[in-house]
């Protein structure tokens, strides 16, 4: 990537499992954001994961935990959800929340699920939290709950579904990132053009995203490769869409006082 190397500005990996990185890898995975400046939201698949990874954002200015139970999880939490009321407070955002019909054809988990979404979208609703979504086989009931639940601030992470449901999440302003499977997948890139540069945002699902789509899990810095994907989707310069995706991120954080943290580091102050 010696092209587009330097003059990056801070880059934004906006959905990534930080905590599933084995130990042997944690130490150069966290060189690596530091000194690629990649801002890294670590969204929890359960509220262990959440734990371990606010165990790592002490080690990182460039890591921000966030607490959230992904669908695949919602059929045993789903019974506990006030276990989680005192953490939900702590969480500066959450995620990573959702459905999840296509990967779980079990519809009797499908209330579950919606039941751990609503618990989340309305705690969000309360705290004025930024949300994480995963959507996949349940766009059109996803973007309906955004819809009942008045969600301002949204995340839509790897968005493969029907265009119908990305117009209306495109128009209520919500943010979508992209990662790897952008880079092999038509399908992606079609549905990157039809997002609006002002609201596109990068992601790597590290680890397990990667490995899903490659076999193999990848180091933080495929975000880079992600960019220039983007960049070239939308016709841009790879350093001017670096910049136009840390402003978004930046415009989706505004004056929130709980990410200041997550401000700090897109600013590029989070340098020790
Ligand atoms: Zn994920």
């Amino acid at each position: 990537m010696a092209d587009i190397a330097s003059g990056l500005p801070v880059l934004v990996d906006a959905h990534a499992h930080i905590d599933e990185y084995p130990d042997t890898w944690l130490g150069a995975v966290l060189d690596h954001l530091e000194e690629e400046r990649i801002v890294t939201v670590s969204v929890a698949m359960a509220p262990q994961s959440y734990e371990r990874a606010l165990l790592i954002q002490e080690r990182s200015n460039y890591v921000v935990a966030t607490l959230g139970v992904h669908p695949w999880n919602a059929p045993y939490y789903v019974t506990r959800l006030d276990e989680l009321e005192d953490a939900l407070e702590g969480s500066p955002m959450f995620g990573e929340i959702g459905l999840d019909f296509r990967n779980v054809r079990d519809s009797s988990q499908h209330d579950a699920q919606e039941r751990v979404l609503e618990f989340f979208l309305s705690a969000a609703k309360e705290q004025g939290k930024i949300v994480n979504l995963h959507s996949w086989g349940a766009e059109a009931e996803v973007a309906e709950l955004l819809e009942r639940y008045g969600t301002e601030r949204a995340i839509i992470h790897w968005y493969s579904g029907p265009p119908e449901p990305l117009r209306r999440m495109v128009e209520r302003g919500y943010y979508f990132t992209f990662g790897c499977e952008l880079l092999a997948s038509e399908q992606i890139q079609a549905i990157a053009r039809d997002v609006p540069v002002g609201q596109l945002l990068t992601e790597t699902d590290n680890p397990g995203g990667p490995q899903w789509v490659y076999g193999e899990p990848a180091m933080p810095d495929l975000v880079k490769t992600v960019l220039q994907a983007l960049s070239i989707v939308h016709g841009m310069d790879t350093v001017e869409m670096a910049e136009q995706v840390r402003l978004n991120m930046l415009r989706l954080v505004g004056k929130d006082d709980r990410l200041k943290r997550l401000r700090n580091a897109l600013e590029g102050s989070a340098g020790h």
